[in-house]
């Protein structure tokens, strides 16, 4: 496919360093209060807005690699190349709209094999498509569970033939994600793993933990840990609080997240060894990953929009749909969460898009599935609940959407880069839009965002330089 893009606004994602974010930080706090000494780990989101990023060599580089006067972009075969003079298969006019590298989500489910009821790739990549998504890597929890070579071999084939946007599969950890023995980490890297997990719950042990970190670093993977200590989070609902007990409903604590994200710190620190922590949605666990950062520990964490847009308020009045594991926290959580994604703690937004059918959903409080889906709507809720208000630039989304989870699962996506597979995402930030879960290209109608007006709306979805979704064609 070949084809050009012009009047083009191209949104480069800018780096930051977090021990250069904290020296400001703390310099700033020190100034105002001299006699107090602060650690890193007291530091506050207080003073956010003092955090002064820092713009990295790479992303000069990056830059270099487009004219970015012309705003032009140039595909032939399918990747990015130099100007050149056609013939085009097609041109698009992007005045007015904002070019992104195309959109990378590291944390979906896409539920096939075995819960096709509730989504499957072909589903799935089409709502991925629609919120822009290029990429998603999909979480092993499934039937039977991604951990061996053939159920990787299968996504993988399936997702060619009926997914509409590239599909990284990501292997479990352990065996049927029993936490009891390692799965096949070197055949699943071979037949196209690009990271382990067994999301839905934690690694069990610590022993087992350490096992598979050494293991899959010889592979060059990264865990990506799903953090709750279970016999903390004993099978609470919603988060542990004022809503729960007023509800009545059992509550799992901000501490059962926190305990394991220090586990797997500590591991990382002693091992020297490379982790990536899952849906981070306490103050705590940001906190602890912001001092381990700054002293060095290979530890990189993700958030989704739900963690700094809702609390566990939204619950009141037994709402389904913000039932979700972990759970929505309190407003403090919230804005750590936000000055976490300021100052590079939190390194990209992921959806944790967990599709489920009306009957799991249309039920008791109790006995309602967790999760929610989040494809549709990341973008246009992290545009509108960071960027609007001041928190974040674009250039900000387009590091915690594109190169920071390249970074995590090395597909040689998320950039503008001459000679990479040409995937971007073509934005309008003037049109906002209302969700409606009942018109959504998923299978799971189970968003929380029902009826909320978000702020920018994808235009274009292009995959190997070919268009795979256009608002223009949904309308
Ligand atoms: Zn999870």
């Amino acid at each position: 496919m070949n084809a050009r893009i012009y009047n083009a606004r191209l949104i480069f994602p800018r780096e930051i360093s977090i021990t250069d974010s904290l020296d400001k930080y703390v310099n700033n706090i020190n100034d105002k209060s001299s006699t107090k000494t602060k650690t890193l780990i007291d530091v506050q989101a207080k003073t956010q807005t003092d955090i002064q990023i820092q713009v990295q060599t790479a992303t000069q580089n990056n830059a270099q690699n487009i004219n970015r006067e012309l705003s032009e972009v140039f595909i032939k075969d399918g990747c990015f190349v130099e100007a050149y003079d056609g013939p085009f298969d097609y041109e698009i006019d992007a005045k007015g709209l904002v070019v992104f590298p195309g959109l990378i989500d590291a944390h979906v489910h896409l539920r096939e094999p075995g819960f096709e009821y509730k989504e499957d790739i072909a589903s799935g990549t089409r709502a991925a498509a629609a919120g822009g998504f290029t990429s998603v890597a999909c979480m092993p929890n499934t039937n039977p569970i991604c951990d061996n070579a053939a159920v990787v071999g299968f996504i993988k084939e399936k997702a060619a033939e009926d997914g509409v946007v590239n599909v990284w599969p990501i292997g479990a950890v352990t065996k049927e994600q029993k936490g009891e023995q390692l799965a096949e980490i070197g055949l699943m890297k071979e037949a196209g793993a690009v990271a382990l997990s067994d999301d839905g719950v934690s690694v069990k042990t610590a022993d087992m933990m350490r096992k598979a970190m050494v293991y899959a670093a010889d592979f060059d993977l990264t865990i990506i840990d799903h953090c709750e200590d279970a016999s903390i989070s004993n099978g609470g609902i919603m988060n542990e609080g004022l809503a729960s007990t007023q509800m009545g409903v059992p509550g799992s604590p901000s501490i059962a997240e926190d305990i394991n994200v220090m586990r797997d710190i500590l591991l990382a620190d002693y091992l020297d060894l490379p982790v990536h922590i899952a849906h981070v949605s306490t103050k705590r666990s940001v906190q602890q990953i912001r001092a381990a950062k700054a002293r060095g520990v290979k530890v990189t964490a993700e958030t989704c929009p739900q963690y700094f847009i809702f609390t566990d308020d939204d619950c009141r009045g037994y709402n389904t749909l913000f039932r979700a594991y972990p759970p929505m926290r309190r407003p403090e959580d919230v804005a750590e969460i936000i000055a976490g994604l300021q100052d590079g703690t939190l390194d990209m937004i992921v959806t944790d898009h967990a599709p489920h059918h009306e009957d799991e959903k249309d039920i008791e409080f109790c006995l309602a599935k967790n999760g929610m889906t989040g494809l549709e709507t990341a973008f246009s809720a992290s545009y509108t609940y960071l960027v609007k208000p001041g928190y974040l630039q674009l250039e900000d989304l387009a590091r915690l959407f594109c190169s920071a989870p390249e970074r995590l699962i090395k597909v040689g996506r998320g950039s503008f880069a001459i000679g990479a597979p040409a995937d971007l995402t073509l934005i309008d930030l003037e049109e906002s839009w209302q969700v409606d879960r009942f018109k959504m290209a998923s299978k799971g109608k189970n968003s929380a965002f029902h009826g909320m007006i978000l702020g920018s709306k994808v235009k274009y979805t292009i995959v190997n330089g070919k268009i795979v979704y256009s608002d223009f064609q949904n309308k």
